[in-house]
């Protein structure tokens, strides 16, 4: 399991800090005395660029485009709230097995990635008001034999990402209960693993929050076979517990933005309705 930070493109980091600083023309870059200056209205440090946790590969939330730039649902609504607080803000990627390590470890100051509260995350760090609701969904070979029942009766071979809350789920709710034997559970670094190996036939069947998975059969021999009900994946931006004048501040923001013709725009352009 490898927990590193994989910087973004510094060119987009320049970029985006700029359109939220506001700075038209040049890229900013930090002035000597950015870290001395005491503090704004909001009690933020003036000048701190807020380290913005994501996960590489999350369409449509969150993900890197071909141009090495940080694109998505999640990424555009950071910059609106950003801008709307008056916030500096960056992207890092960072596996999703370890960004509340990272978090915790201050490697960055947020997580916007589509995260899900659960008891044991809240146990680490402080969510937001939550600001998407979906569930876990399900895909399979294109005429596939296995129906959702197979699959939540423990016949399929199931991949997932390491660390998200579909492997929580199955472990619970299917290993836990003596419905799934522990072999056909395959995790992955990445969920687009395991859609290959679910195209190539070594698993039976991906799990994962509904909207990312759709978004990964495009072009397959793959179909989404349906919803997980009840799994009720309440999105929230997760930050250190200490940091309650950043959360205040993401809360009005994220206010702000369902507020604004922003939001229904966003939904649409990412196709999350
Ligand atoms: N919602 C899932 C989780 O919280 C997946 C999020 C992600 O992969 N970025 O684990």
């Amino acid at each position: 399991m490898h927990k590193k930070i994989l910087p973004v493109s510094l060119l987009a980091i320049a970029i985006i800090a700029a359109v939220i600083a506001g700075c038209t023309t040049t890229p900013a870059s930090p002035s000597s005395d950015t870290q001395n200056v005491t503090g704004n209205a909001n009690g933020i440090e003036s000048g701190k660029t807020i380290a913005v946790g994501i996960e590489v590969k999350y369409p449509p939330y969150s993900y890197i485009d071909k141009d090495g730039k940080p694109q998505g649902f999640d990424i555009e609504s950071a910059k609106w709230i950003a801008e709307d607080q008056g916030l500096n803000i960056e992207f890092r990627t960072v596996e999703w097995d370890g960004i509340i390590p990272a978090l915790l470890a201050k490697k960055i100051d947020m997580v916007y990635s589509g995260m899900t509260i659960t008891p044991e995350r809240a146990e680490k760090v402080a969510f937001s008001d939550i600001y998407w609701v979906t569930d876990q969904g399900i895909a399979v070979k294109k005429n596939s034999p296995l129906t959702l029942d197979d699959v939540m009766s423990g016949k399929a071979k199931i991949g997932t990402q390491r660390g998200s809350t579909a492997e929580g789920w199955i472990r619970e709710n299917l290993i836990g209960k003596g419905i799934l034997d522990s072999g056909k559970l395959v995790l992955y670094d990445n969920f687009p693993f395991a859609i290959t190996d679910l195209e190539s036939g070594r698993i039976d069947a991906a799990m994962y929050d509904t909207p990312f998975v759709k978004k990964n059969l495009k072009g397959r021999d793959l179909e989404f076979l349906g919803i997980v009900e009840n799994t009720e994946e309440n999105y929230a931006v997760a930050v250190r517990n200490e940091d309650i004048e950043l959360l205040d501040m993401l809360n009005t923001g994220l206010k702000n933005l369902k507020a604004s013709p922003k939001w229904a725009e966003l939904v649409k352009k990412y196709e999350l309705e």
